[in-house]
């Protein structure tokens, strides 16, 4: 936290507190209900079907492709290699010298 926010904290405390409380006994049913979706039960589920498609997901992940940018990527990150720097500034280029 930085000082400003220390501060005004500090000086709010009181009413940030009083929000909270509201808060907390205005959504009480969805906290609950939120609270109930992600119990337990459903983490073991999660989790089954996870160790089910574990070696299939493992295996999966190993494969690489050649981006279009010339890089060599694991499959599963194309999505975020797509929207990275090292992508995009190659083809940034591409499109700057084909507009010259
Ligand atoms: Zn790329």
């Amino acid at each position: 936290m930085t000082r400003d926010r220390r501060d005004y904290y500090e000086k709010n405390k009181e009413h940030i507190q009083q929000m909270q409380k509201v808060y907390r006994e205005t959504h009480k049913e969805q906290m609950k209900e939120y609270a109930e979706k992600h119990s337990e039960r459903k983490n073991e589920t999660a989790r089954k079907r996870w160790e089910e498609h574990k070696d299939q997901n493992s295996e999966r992940r190993k494969e690489r492709i050649t981006c279009s940018c010339g890089c060599v990527i694991r499959k599963d990150g194309i999505k975020r290699h797509e929207q990275s720097q090292k992508h995009q500034q190659p083809l940034q280029q591409t499109n700057q010298q084909n507009a010259l």
